[in-house]
């Protein structure tokens, strides 16, 4: 046998929540998200999977460049657009869209070359803060795309990002949208919405919704374990019990010994590690499945393996499978004993974990 951890990708599960975007957004189209080696996926095998979106949004050159080498001929944008003046060469190269998000990207796209078509995000501030022009520079940099666009070909859209659609009630989801309405945006397509909100405000999909944490099957709310509307995991990170040691009472267990048996128990050694992606993090106590049962982690996560307590699962033997993450465990119960997100928690998942794809059509 060889090391035993795995990430099983399902792509039924996958296609299953993508048909909820559309059945929650019926009148949108769907930008799906797939940065970040599609949140830890494998960004080649959700596109292909993904046939049936009509974009993918990444956040770099390089993430647009490896779908288009693996033949993905849908429209790809880039989230931040370029990084520098000298990426628009591959940007038209490899028929890339892109988000303009400040006035240098502007100024970089009046200088370059005059032949290429553009097709263009314009990202606006509604009070993220974080990119985008500001709601007062929009009326003159749309102007300027706009006579770029004309002569050269291409295509404008209008898109702005929320800052706590996680949560529905916040006051900023309303003055977002609001700052967002004021904007003139006649003949342009218009997006708003990532996973949360077009799960929870309809009246925010606009044209083309942005689904990315959804699409994976972990809940974007906050608390996430309050909603899953629906979703079903993609991705199981699994492994085996690569030791079963009786310990005794009072033993130290892991690195620093921060975990004491408090009484003679089986200890149970999984190859799973924060080499891997699991959360170091992890507070003693998180479950972890062994045979489907649930049983605590204990002492610290270490690089390749960590601990857990089989008093509840006396027989569990080497070799006994284990779920750190998937269907049964649903990533945000553990992300919330980890003090992060699934998102971090799926992107982490490391490259020397095996991805394997079930349910594809090859
Ligand atoms: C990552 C990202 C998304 C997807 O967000 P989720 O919460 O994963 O649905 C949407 N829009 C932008 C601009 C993003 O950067």
């Amino acid at each position: 046998m060889t090391r035993p951890i795995r990430a099983r990708i399902d792509l039924q599960a996958l296609q299953h929540n993508f048909r909820l975007v559309r059945e929650a957004a019926p009148g949108a189209r769907v930008l799906a998200v797939v940065k970040a080696n599609a949140y830890g996926h494998g960004a080649v095998a959700v596109a292909r999977a993904l046939r049936a979106a009509d974009a993918f949004a990444l956040a770099s050159v390089e993430e647009a460049v490896q779908l288009r080498e693996a033949g993905i001929t849908a429209p790809l944008v880039l989230l931040e657009g370029v990084f520098g003046v000298e990426e628009l060469r591959a940007v038209a190269a490899h028929d890339l869209q892109m988000v303009v998000h400040s006035l240098e990207q502007l100024d970089w796209l009046e200088q370059s070359d005059p032949a290429t078509p553009l097709h263009l995000w314009l990202k606006v501030d509604t009070g993220m803060h974080r990119l985008g022009v500001t709601t007062r520079q929009y009326h003159e940099v749309r102007r300027r795309l706009s006579r770029l666009i004309a002569a050269r070909g291409g295509s404008l859209r209008l898109m702005s990002h929320l800052a706590c659609a996680d949560a529905p009630r916040h006051p900023a989801n309303d003055s977002q949208l609001a700052a967002f309405l004021t904007l003139d945006a006649v003949g342009l397509e218009r997006s708003l919405a990532n996973s949360a909100a077009l799960l929870s405000r309809p009246d925010m999909c606009f044209d083309w919704v942005r689904p990315g944490i959804m699409l994976y099957g972990a809940s974007p709310f906050d608390p996430a374990a309050e909603r899953r509307p629906g979703l079903r995991a993609v991705m199981r990170l699994e492994s085996r019990l690569i030791a079963v040691r009786a310990c005794r009472k009072g033993e130290g267990v892991g690195y620093g010994h921060t975990w004491t048996c408090p009484s003679d128990l089986p200890v149970g050694v999984v190859a799973a590690g924060y080499g891997d992606g699991y959360p170091r993090h992890a507070a003693p106590g998180t479950p972890v499945l062994v045979n489907g049962t649930a049983v605590p982690l204990i002492g610290r996560v270490s690089m390749d393996m960590l601990c857990v307590d089989l008093r509840a699962l006396p027989e569990a033997r080497a070799g006994d499978p284990v779920e750190l993450w998937g269907a049964c465990l649903p990533v945000e119960a553990l992300a919330a004993r980890a003090a992060t997100l699934s998102y971090e928690l799926l992107c982490n998942v490391s490259a020397r974990v095996p991805r394997e794809y079930l349910n594809g059509e090859g």
